[in-house]
């Protein structure tokens, strides 16, 4: 089947690699480079990674860098009047730009001094800057990122419009814990702040308060690119509306990762973008099958995409921040250690976790994040999990051996210690290449080196297979 993807970003280029041996894959990308892990740009920021490093695992397709798709026709099923039997839009999410004086020039591009932080280009930028004052405006997760990269280079400022820090995932009080930590590492954080005006390299606020900014990072969030989509009459909401065959609104038609939007939600998120990729390539195999034995496609599909489970990390060096579900639960408990920058928050409802915030050394964030992701319930002593002494009887298990085989060890590629039994690999590398787990943020790269060992030493024979 010829399938086009437009977009080749991290859920484009994983779906190029599933569906390269069994289809004419043909992908568009803008960007001019090969795909790359977008999510270790922090990591580039701050000088813990190589260019190289983020590089993306290559497939065997027809790629067009540097080209942005968009002459799609429809009714003759053609990309730049080349014939497609399923088109998928991967184009992700582009960095929100407020609308304030200054930032942009006359031509609509940003000021020299001024970069967003989105793209490879958006780091080489930052990184070429000769200014001294570094100030990034927005403390989102993203933006504290930025800021924690930069720290590393001198004195940084974090301005941020609402009250606390990360107000989508926060709650005030986390949020103090986190300005503490950021303001031991020479971050000072401007919670409150309304960036007004930038000129001559300096931000004014609200208040009247004039701050040096050179460079200035802007992570005021990200909006699904859905230019494409609108263009040729999609369905869009506040992405591309799909079904749970990740189907658009015109039936050969498909859209993943960050500009879709399904059952009403737009993750913006690897994890979702990545589980998308793989029910997408179920779900076209199918449809290829249906359409060779002359079935009409899409009849009796049994892949679906019924939504993910999210767990927030942040992954900054000395941050250690997860924060999952929604806060209103039933009983809520927390704990505050300001002297240790450590906070905790958990949401029980029916005895079962709802969310919880986890900031600074907490030694139960493993164990709080398989009760989440596996609905199991709450152990009756909640302030041994709260205040991370649980025991392993009360707990699911941390050790390898008595961790059960469902517990999730890649969050960003879903991938189970069972699915690390299973396929064989007794060392890192060799589960990274056969299962996909740790190459994506890298969080788990611990775990699942203890579990390789831990196989090595009760199962080492294995290793041949
Ligand atoms: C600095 C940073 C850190 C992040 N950290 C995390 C993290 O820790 N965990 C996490 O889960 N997520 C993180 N994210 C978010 C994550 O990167 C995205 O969820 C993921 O990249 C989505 O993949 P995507 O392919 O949908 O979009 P993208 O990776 O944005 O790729 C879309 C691609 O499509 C291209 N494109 C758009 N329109 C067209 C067109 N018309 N023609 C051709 N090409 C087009 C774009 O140029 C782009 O290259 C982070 C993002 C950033 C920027």
């Amino acid at each position: 089947m010829r399938i086009t993807i437009i977009g080749y970003g991290m859920a484009g280029a994983r779906l190029a690699t599933l569906l390269a041996r069994e289809h004419d894959v043909t992908v568009y990308g803008a960007e001019p480079h090969a795909a790359y892990n977008r999510i270790l740009l922090s990591g580039l920021l701050a000088g813990a990674y190589q260019e190289t490093d983020l590089a993306l695992p290559a497939s065997n397709v027809d790629l067009r860098l540097g080209v942005t798709a968009i002459d799609v026709d429809r009714v003759a099923r053609t990309v730049d009047g080349e014939p497609y039997d399923a088109l998928v839009l991967a184009t992700g999410s582009r960095a929100i730009i407020p609308p304030i004086k200054g930032l942009t020039c006359d031509d609509g591009d940003l000021h020299p001094n001024v970069a967003a932080f989105r793209t490879l280009e958006d780091c080489r930028r930052i990184l070429s800057a000769t200014g001294s004052h570094p100030v990034v405006l927005g403390g989102g997760l993203l933006g504290v990122e930025a800021a924690r990269g930069l720290a590393g280079r001198g004195p940084v400022t974090l301005v941020h419009g609402a009250p606390h820090l990360l107000e989508r995932q926060l709650d005030p009080a986390g949020g103090a814990v986190l300005a503490d930590t950021l303001a031991a590492m020479g971050i000072t954080v401007r919670v409150d702040a309304q960036a007004v005006a930038y000129a001559d390299g300096v931000l004014r606020l609200a208040d009247g308060t004039e701050l040096p900014a050179d460079p200035l990072v802007v992570s005021c969030g990200v909006r699904a690119e859905t230019t494409l989509a609108e263009s040729i009459g999609l369905a869009v909401g506040r992405g591309v509306l799909v079904d749970d065959e990740l189907r658009a609104s015109d039936p050969d038609i498909y859209a993943i990762g960050d500009c879709a939007e399904h059952r009403n939600t737009v993750y913006g998120l690897v994890a979702p973008a990545w589980e998308q990729a793989a029910v997408l390539a179920g779900v076209l195999g199918e449809v290829a099958a249906a359409r060779s034995s002359g079935a009409r496609p899409g009849d009796g599909s049994s892949v679906r995409y019924t939504g993910s489970r999210l767990v927030t990390r942040l992954k900054a060096a000395g941050i250690d921040l997860a924060a999952m579900g929604h806060l209103d639960g039933e009983e809520n408990l927390s704990f505050t250690d300001p002297s240790r920058g450590t906070y905790a928050r958990l949401a029980i409802t029916d005895g079962r976790l709802r969310g919880a915030i986890l900031i600074g050394d907490n030694p139960t964030v493993g164990t709080i994040t398989q009760l989440f992701d596996r609905r199991t319930p709450v152990p009756a002593d909640r302030r041994s999990l709260l205040l991370g002494r649980i025991s392993a009887a009360a707990a699911p298990a941390e050790t390898p051996a008595l961790m059960p085989d469902a517990a999730v060890v890649c969050r960003c590629n879903t991938v189970t210690k069972g699915d690390i039994v299973r396929c064989g690999g007794r060392t890192v590398p060799q589960i990274a290449e056969r299962t996909n787990a740790t190459t994506g943020c890298g969080g788990c790269t611990d775990a699942v080196r203890g579990i390789a060992d831990w196989l090595s030493t009760v199962d080492p024979v294995m290793e041949e297979v």
